[in-house]
C-alpha cells in the first residue's frame, strides 16, 4: 500500500512525486517506458517559476544542466526588424531576472535525482497503467510489467500520463476545446545564429513565422514552424528545407539534427478530480507551445497538488481542498494558459490584416521604452501560480521576498 500513486514518470509526475516525498508522504511513481522519454518538447520557463524551483532546490541544478537567457527577439520578417527586450525592468524585483532554458527530459532528470534522496519514494520503470477501480477509502491500479500484470493499492491517484492519458480516460473523461487546423513542425538544427546577431524568440510572419530557440552552447538551436496541418507529412523534410532556407540568415548551411511534428490543441478536462484521481500536467490540459506555458502549468499543478494532497494526508485539511485544487488550476487553464497562448499564435502565424498588424507591431516596437508596459508584459506569466491554499503564500513570498507586483493571488 503506498499513500499516492502517480501515474507518468515525465516532468509533472516526477516534481509532484518530489513534493509529496519532501512532505514525508509514501509515494510510488509508475512510468510506461524504462527511462525519462527524450521528446523534443518543452525548452524554456519564465523567471517567474524559479522562485518555486528554487523552494524545491532545484534551481541550481537546472541552470547548471540548461542555461539562462536574459534577451527575447522578436523579428518582424517582411521588415527585417529586431526587437529586442530584456528582462532590466525586473532588478529589484526578483533574483532570478531570466528565463531558463532546458530541455524537458533534463528537467525531468534533476527532479529525478532529487526525488531518488528520499527513501519514501520509489519509481517503478517499464510500468504500464492499464485500469482504476475506486472505493472511498482508496483504489486499486493495475499495470502491465515485463514480469505480468501487477496492482498497486493506494489511498490517491495521481494522473499525470500526458494528453493521451490512459488514467483519465479510464475514469471517463476526454478533453474538451478544439484542435488547431495547423501543425507544428518541430526541428534541432545546427547553425551560427549569434554570429548573424540573433536572439531566441519569434520571428513573425503569416507564412514563416518561426520559434528560435538556443539549445545549448555547441550550436543546436530549436527551429520550429506551423503549417497546415492537411498537407502530406510524407514531404514535410521538403518544406522543412523550404523554410530554413528562405528564413535563415548568413550562408544557411544548416545541419538537421532532429525533425518531428506535433497536433496543437486548446483543450482541458472538465474536472481535475474524479473521487480518489487527481488530473495534472498534460493529462488535465493541453495548449499550444507558443507562449511555452504548458509545462509551466503542469508544474505549477504539481506544486499545489502536491502540497494540497500531503495536507489531507496529515488530516490538516479536509478532502475538499482537493475539490478547491481541481477548480484553480482549471480556471488557471482556461483565463490565463489558453488565452495567453492562443494570443501568441495568432501574433506569431496568423497576423493578417494591416491595421492590426502595424498596430501590434507598434505595441511591440514601444514597450522596450516603457517600463510599466515592459513590466506588465513580464508578468503575464505570473497568473499560471496558485498561490498555497494553506497559508495564501505565493513561492516568493515562502522565500521571504516581496509579493510579485500584481501577482495572482
Ligand atoms: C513542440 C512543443 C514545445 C513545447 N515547449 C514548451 C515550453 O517551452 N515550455 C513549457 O512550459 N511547455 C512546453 N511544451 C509543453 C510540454 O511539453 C508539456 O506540457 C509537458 O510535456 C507536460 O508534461 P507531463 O509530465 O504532464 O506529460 P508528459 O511529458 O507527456 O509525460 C507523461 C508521461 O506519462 C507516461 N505514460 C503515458 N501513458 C502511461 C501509462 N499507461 N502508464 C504509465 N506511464 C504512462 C509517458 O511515457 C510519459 O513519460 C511544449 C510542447 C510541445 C509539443
Amino acid at each position: 500500500m503506498t499513500e499516492v500513486l502517480v501515474v507518468g514518470g515525465g516532468p509533472v509526475g516526477l516534481m509532484t512525486a518530489l513534493g509529496l516525498a519532501k512532505a514525508g508522504v509514501n509515494v510510488t511513481v509508475i512510468e510506461a517506458e524504462a527511462n525519462i522519454v527524450y521528446s523534443p518538447r518543452a525548452i524554456a520557463y519564465a523567471w517567474t517559476i524559479l522562485p518555486a524551483l528554487e523552494y524545491f532546490g532545484l534551481l541550481e541544478d537546472m541552470i547548471a544542466a540548461g542555461h539562462t537567457t536574459t534577451e527575447r527577439s522578436f523579428r518582424i520578417f517582411r521588415t527585417n526588424e529586431n526587437i529586442v527586450y530584456n528582462h532590466d525592468v525586473l532588478a529589484g524585483i526578483t533574483d532570478h531576472p531570466y528565463s531558463l532554458t532546458l530541455g524537458q527530459d533534463l528537467l525531468a532528470e534533476v527532479v529525478l535525482k532529487h526525488l531518488e534522496r528520499y527513501p519514501n519514494a520509489t519509481v517503478r520503470w517499464n510500468t504500464k497503467f492499464t485500469a482504476v477501480t475506486q472505493s472511498s477509502h482508496g483504489a486499486i491500479v493495475k499495470a502491465d510489467t515485463p514480469d505480468g500484470p501487477t496492482e498497486f493499492t493506494a489511498k490517491w491517484v495521481v494522473a499525470a500520463d500526458g494528453g493521451r492519458s490512459p488514467v483519465r480516460h479510464a475514469v471517463g473523461m476526454s478533453l474538451e476545446g478544439f484542435t488547431w487546423p495547423r501543425r507544428f513542425v518541430v526541428t534541432n538544427i545546427y547553425y551560427d545564429f549569434a554570429k548573424y546577431g540573433w536572439d531566441s524568440g519569434y520571428l513573425i510572419d503569416r507564412k514563416y513565422g518561426t520559434v528560435i530557440y538556443k539549445l545549448n552552447q555547441e550550436g543546436l538551436w530549436r527551429y520550429t514552424f506551423s503549417e497546415d496541418a492537411g498537407l502530406p507529412l510524407e514531404t514535410v523534410s521538403e518544406r522543412i528545407a523550404e523554410f530554413i532556407k528562405t528564413t535563415l540568415p548568413g550562408d544557411k548551411k544548416y545541419e538537421l539534427a532532429l525533425s518531428t511534428t506535433y497536433a496543437m490543441h486548446q483543450r482541458s478536462a472538465p474536472r481535475y478530480r474524479a473521487g480518489r484521481v487527481l488530473l495534472a500536467g498534460d493529462s488535465a490540459h493541453l495548449t499550444n507551445p507558443t507562449s511555452g506555458f504548458g509545462l509551466m502549468g503542469g508544474m505549477n499543478d504539481a506544486f499545489l497538488l502536491s502540497e494540497t494532497l500531503a495536507a489531507v494526508l496529515k488530516g490538516e485539511v479536509g478532502e475538499e481542498y482537493l475539490d478547491r485544487y481541481a477548480t484553480l488550476r482549471k480556471k488557471v487553464f482556461e483565463e490565463v494558459t489558453s488565452p495567453i497562448s492562443t494570443g501568441s499564435f495568432k501574433l506569431l502565424f496568423e497576423l493578417e490584416d494591416e491595421a492590426t498588424m502595424e498596430k501590434i507591431f507598434t505595441d511591440l516596437r514601444n514597450r522596450p521604452g516603457n517600463p510599466e508596459a515592459m513590466l506588465k508584459w513580464h508578468m503575464l506569466p505570473s497568473g499560471l501560480e496558485t498561490p498555497s491554499l494553506l497559508t495564501g503564500l505565493t513561492y516568493a513570498q515562502r522565500l521571504g521576498k516581496k509579493p510579485l507586483p500584481g501577482a495572482a493571488s
